[in-house]
Order: structure tokens, then C-alpha cells, then sequence
């Protein structure tokens, strides 16, 4: 089976007020370590984790903000990975980028590196937004590397959105899906703003110097998204994504929302992978410690020189195990995200057919509401159920 990469790179030149990605702001980027901490983590996890040698079919760059690395960078790993494992005849290769950050030798230097997608941070065209955000870009750095990416040749940008920020009213949100109609990207993420714990917008709403947006307006700017998104030609494929057609839908995140075996390498970065049913459990997954300088120090000790090192993982990484119906009902939760539902023949292949048949028992109730629809084959949420989508998925499960 192909192969799902996901690399974290976790650095950022400054933090953003919602920011609870794991990441830290610094003014250089320790590439060449960083680089060496990835190599010694995939030979672990190969080591560890048998089979891990399949043709690569989706690497994701993601951060933190990953396009502070060079183009060198991704040149050396996708090389790495084309020399270890290959890639599939279509691999999707996505960096995430800050549109402060791209330059048009930049630009020239990711598609030369064979980056072929591009997942672009804009979240807002609104100056005020922008500072609401505490993002370092401007809205005129989101045209300008628009612009500088689709005249280097990327056919296939995401543009990162996010809505229902302090302040912010149906009419700028309007103006922010006029703007990407405008752009015309190939795939939209649109999330609306949540406040985790610890960030500087979630202490200036609990100091009550924002007023977050009510339950009211927010349903009234998911519709709003729908329709104009829709209109400019972007369909729903995910409760939070949109696309121009099935070919630009995020494969890697697909992978995800499938619960598909992936495999995370870096500092925060985590993975799974499906065991067989006699290991006792049905899913392992693990994550990394979130320091990108202790993962550093764990992996690659101070000079680069110890390809072996990282042996005692416990110390650096931390593996649990998911029974099968921890597993099923998590494959449950996030295939109920995508518009087409959840496979039912692929979920009774996995976790048998008694699962599959109580967790439709209980969908009755919901399906009577029109909240919810299956078949033989699928099971859905509906479009009156959309905007109900978590109080649907915790009436399931
Ligand atoms: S760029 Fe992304 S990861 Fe970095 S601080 Fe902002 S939201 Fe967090």
C-alpha cells in the first residue's frame, strides 16, 4: 500500500493569537539539524515500524510554516525519499506557505524541488482581521504570492480561510469569499475560529476584550461559504474543505479522514497505523515530543554524527494503542466528515459487521430527523444535517 508522509516543521518567525499548533518563533531556521533529525527518525521508524518501504504516495509539509526552509531543504528530503522508497505515479507533494514568506526564486526553487501543491495561509483579506489574527502578512502579500505561484506553474493552491473571528460580520466575511472567487484557487480550507486554551485570543476573550461571534451569525456565515464557494465553483467535499473538482480534493487529508495509515516524522508530529487483530489491539499511533530542540538533541545528539541515536523512543516519543472499537468509532467520527460519509463496506471488512449494524441501529432516530442517510454501501450526514455535524457525530458514538 502506498505510503502517507507527513513532516512537521515547527517554526515560526512569530506566533499567531489563536496559534495551538505545536511550534516556537525563531529567527533562524536549524535546517541542516533539523534535516538530520528527519533522516535518523524515518530510519527508527522503518526499523520499527515493518513494511514502511511502499511507493510515497502523498508527503505533506506542514508547520509551523515551512516556508521559512529553503528550497534545498525539500529538494534534499523529497531526493531522501525518492532513493528509500520511490513515489507513486501520481504523488501529491503539499507545503504549507505564510504569503509573507514567497519570493520568486523561492517559488522556482519548490516546483524544482518537485513540490506540486501549494496550501497558502491567507485566512483573511481584512486588514483588521489580519491584526485580529496576529498573522505578519498583509492582505497585499496574499495576492502578490498568489499571483507569483500560479505564474511559476502551481496549478494546485489551497488557500487557508478562517472565519467567524471577533468582529468580523457577514459582509467582510462576503468579501473575503469575493477575493478567493477572484484568485480562483483549486481547493479552499475555511475553518471557523476556535480558542484553545493558552492563546493570546482566548486570554483576551477571557480578559472580555473580544466578543466572539454568536451561534446565530456563525450558522448564517457557514451558508453564506457554502453558497458563495459553490457559486465560484468550489464544492464541499469536507465539513471544512472545498474543491474545484474530485482531482484537487487534499489526497493526504483524505488519507487522514479515512484513517489510512500515515506516517509522522518531527518534532509534534504523529502517525498510526493499522495492526493485525492478533497483536491485541487494533490501531498504534504515536506522537513526538513537541520541542523541536529536544527532538533535535533525542534523535541526532549535538552533532549530526549519530544515525543510530533515537533508540530509546520512550524518551522522545509516545506510542499508544487503540482496541477496535476505540478504532471503529474514531473511523466513524472522521468519515462522517466528508460529504460522501463513510464506506460501510470497507468499515465491515475492517471492523466486522456487528459494529456496522449497531451504529446504524442507532442512526434510526437521526435518519427520521433527515439528519442522517445510508445504504448498503455509504452512510452520510445530509445537507440539513451539515451544520449539526459534532452534535450528530456525539449522538453516534
Ligand atoms: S503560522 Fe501557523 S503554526 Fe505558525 S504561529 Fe501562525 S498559526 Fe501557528
Amino acid at each position: 500500500m502506498p505510503e502517507n508522509f507527513y513532516i512537521h516543521l515547527p517554526f515560526c518567525r512569530s506566533k499567531c493569537r489563536y496559534c495551538a499548533f505545536p511550534s516556537i518563533a525563531v529567527d533562524t531556521v536549524p535546517e541542516k539539524e533539523y534535516l538530520a533529525a528527519l533522516v535518523a527518525e524515518f530510519k527508527f521508524r522503518r526499523r520499527s515500524l515493518p513494511g514502511l518501504a511502499a511507493p510515497v504516495s502523498t508527503l505533506y509539509f506542514g508547520g509551523g510554516t515551512p516556508s521559512l526552509f529553503s528550497p534545498s531543504f525539500f529538494s534534499a528530503i523529497i531526493d531522501f525519499f525518492d532513493q528509500e522508497n520511490g513515489f507513486s505515479a501520481v504523488p501529491e507533494l503539499t507545503l504549507e506557505a505564510n504569503p509573507a514568506d514567497i519570493h520568486s526564486e523561492q517559488v522556482k526553487g519548490y516546483l524544482q524541488a518537485g513540490i506540486n501543491r501549494i496550501s497558502l495561509g491567507a485566512q483573511t483579506f481584512i486588514p483588521a482581521g489580519l491584526r485580529r489574527l496576529g498573522r505578519r502578512h498583509d492582505a497585499f502579500d496574499i495576492y502578490k504570492a498568489f499571483t507569483l505561484l500560479r505564474k511559476a506553474g502551481f496549478g494546485n493552491i489551497s488557500l487557508d480561510l478562517i472565519y467567524a473571528w471577533p468582529g468580523q460580520s457577514l459582509d467582510d466575511l462576503l468579501f473575503d469569499l469575493n477575493k478567493t472567487a477572484d484568485l480562483a484557487p483549486e481547493h479552499v480550507s475555511a475553518y471557523i475560529l476556535s480558542y484553545e486554551p493558552g492563546c493570546a485570543i482566548t486570554k483576551d476573550l477571557e480578559a472580555g476584550k473580544i466578543v466572539p461571534v454568536g451561534e446565530g451569525l456563525q450558522l448564517k456565515m457557514m451558508r453564506l461559504l457554502e453558497d458563495s464557494l459553490d457559486k465560484a465553483g468550489l464544492c464541499r467535499y469536507e465539513v471544512s474543505n472545498f474543491s474545484r473538482s474530485r482531482r484537487f480534493q487534499s489526497q493526504h487529508n483524505l488519507a487522514y479522514w479515512q484513517l489510512k495509515d500515515f506516517v509522522g516524522l518531527g518534532a509534534g508530529a504523529c502517525g498510526g497505523r493499522r495492526l493485525r487483530q492478533d497483536y491485541g489491539h487494533w490501531v498504534e499511533r504515536y506522537c513526538n515530543i513537541s520541542d523541536p530542540y529536544l527532538y533535535m538533541q533525542h534523535l541526532i545528539g549535538s552533532g549530526c554524527q549519530q544515525p543510530e541515536s533515537g533508540r530509546n523512543s520512550a524518551l522522545w516519543s509516545l506510542t499508544e494503542t487503540v482496541d477496535l472499537g476505540g478504532a471503529f468509532t474514531e473511523a466513524l467520527m472522521m468519515g462522517l466528515r466528508l460529504r460522501r460519509g463513510v464506506d460501510l463496506t470497507r468499515l465491515r471488512a475492517e471492523y466486522g459487521s456487528v459494529p456496522v449494524a449497531a451504529a446504524l441501529a442507532k442512526a434510526e432516530a437521526l435518519r427520521k430527523e433527515k439528519l442522517v442517510d445510508f445504504d448498503q454501501e455509504r452512510f452520510w450526514i445530509t445537507a440539513e444535517g451539515l451544520y449539526l455535524t459534532d452534535s450528530i457525530i456525539s449522538r453516534l458514538v
